[in-house]
């Protein structure tokens, strides 16, 4: 068939999806264990929502997003990020006038139109969470231990938290102007990617945002936010600091990381892996304390983060850490001869009801290959059936690991889960 799959997605063949099974599991718990609750939202949602909510300035709308017309003629967008989807939910669903605060989690797919390579899919896969209803820097620090105790629990340790706080709409005015001049430089100018200039007008914070050399090299003189900040926004992020101290936390504050989302305020964050090359960021955060009211709401401080499946995982393979360990199987039925094939339904539905996995061979091959699939399924015994078997009224039962045989009736009904602990 001519068919492949699109370009910058994947399929997860049993093998991956085991790990990402138990990658999701340990999520939960951990989430679990601080108090966030999942929530599910849809993976489109009106291309308004991210336009509005996301940022028109953002390069993922600006060139990112999946958006189409449906039959109806509606623009839809397949969502690039779960932020604005939870804001939305959060609203819809008035959830800000039943508690005033609310710890929510998501797990699933998120689109983006970029350059495939490593560590950068089209289809890619984030958890995130979100903090409402709270502007307290206690919060910004439960979130920011939550995000790192989910990279430990999956094994990470080799890992750098990188704080910043690009402060409220006050100081990013007077940054902005200043920021702009610098831009605006002759020399500067010259030296600016087509997308920085954009910037420069719509939004010029993004600029510490790109990723080309020389906009890099600019960047390095430019004024940064940390001058401009205003008091209050300077006590919250010495609060924070002070907070992920309490808790051992280490980090490194960096005056240029701003994330690439228009709605952030005050503290940003982000966790790098260490030694896995260029796509090294593997969670983004931060504080979004206009974004509910941007999206028609009432004032609702909110903080958040959101972390990359894929990127995660090679960072894992990377560090030789395995997530989790291979399939095993109690019970491998190697059935010789047609006769042994007609009892294997009923066989593995016993076994099977005795709460063992269980499966056995359909094939009729011989039994070299079927011991051969039974230790490459990692059974832990095997129960052999031939046609000698079935006249004894015996079968056979051989332990895997040092092939030691006994014996065992034939008759099910006289089989408890003892019978296969040798
Ligand atoms: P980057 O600067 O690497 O493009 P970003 O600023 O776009 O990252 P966020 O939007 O904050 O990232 O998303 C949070 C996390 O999601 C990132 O840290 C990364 O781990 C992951 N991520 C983002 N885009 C992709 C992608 N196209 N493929 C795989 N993972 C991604
Ligand atoms: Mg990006």
């Amino acid at each position: 068939m001519d068919i492949k799959r699109l370009h910058g997605t994947m399929d997860l063949l049993p093998e991956a999806a085991a790990r990402w099974t138990e990658f999701e599991r340990r999520i939960r718990k951990v989430m679990l264990q601080f108090g966030f609750g999942e929530i599910r939202v849809p993976i489109m949602e009106p291309t308004e929502l991210f336009a509005k909510g996301t940022g028109e300035s953002t390069d993922i709308v600006q060139k990112e997003m999946y958006t189409f017309e449906d039959r109806g003629g509606r623009s839809i967008t397949l969502r690039p990020e779960g932020t604005p989807s939870v804001v939305r939910a959060f609203l819809e669903h008035s959830l800000g006038a039943q508690r005033p605060s609310w710890k929510l989690y998501y797990i699933g797919p998120m689109f983006r139109a970029e350059r495939p390579q490593q560590g950068r899919y089209r289809q890619f896969h984030q958890f995130g969470a979100e903090f409402l209803g709270t502007d307290a820097p206690h919060a910004d620090v439960e979130l920011i231990a939550l995000a790192y105790a989910t990279l430990t629990e999956l094994g990470l340790r080799e890992m750098r938290l990188l704080i910043n706080s690009i402060g409220s709409p006050d100081a990013r005015r007077a940054h902005d102007v200043e920021l702009r001049k610098y831009l605006r430089d002759d020399t500067n100018w010259k030296r600016l990617c087509a997308d920085c200039h954009r910037r420069t007008e719509s939004n010029p914070l993004r600029v510490f945002d790109c990723k080309v050399e020389q906009c890099i090299d600019v960047v390095a003189g430019a004024p940064t936010i940390d001058g401009f900040l205003t008091d209050d926004d300077r006590a919250h992020f010495h609060d924070v600091q002070t907070g992920l101290k309490s808790i051992g936390l280490p980090y490194e504050v960096d005056v240029r990381m701003v994330r690439g989302l228009d709605y952030y305020t005050r503290t940003t964050f982000e966790i790098k892996a260490e030694g896995i090359g260029s796509q090294d960021s593997l969670c983004g955060g931060g504080r979004y304390d206009l974004l509910v009211e941007t999206l028609d709401g009432p004032p609702t401080p909110a903080v958040g983060f959101a972390s990359g499946i894929e990127r995660i995982l090679s960072t894992l393979e990377a560090n030789g850490i395995e997530l989790a360990e291979p399939p095993m199987l109690d019970v491998f039925v190697c059935a010789l001869g047609a006769a042994a094939i007609e009892r294997l339904p009923q066989i593995l539905n016993r076994l099977r009801a005795l709460g063992f996995t269980a499966d056995g061979d359909f094939l009729g091959r011989g039994l070299k290959a079927q011991m051969k699939d039974a230790n490459r399924r990692n059974a832990r015994v095997a129960i052999l059936i031939g046609d000698n078997e079935i006249e004894r009224g015996q079968y056979t039962l051989r332990r895997m690991d040092d092939s030691q045989q006994t014996e065992i009736p034939a008759d099910t009904d006289q089989w408890t889960a003892e019978t296969f602990r040798t």
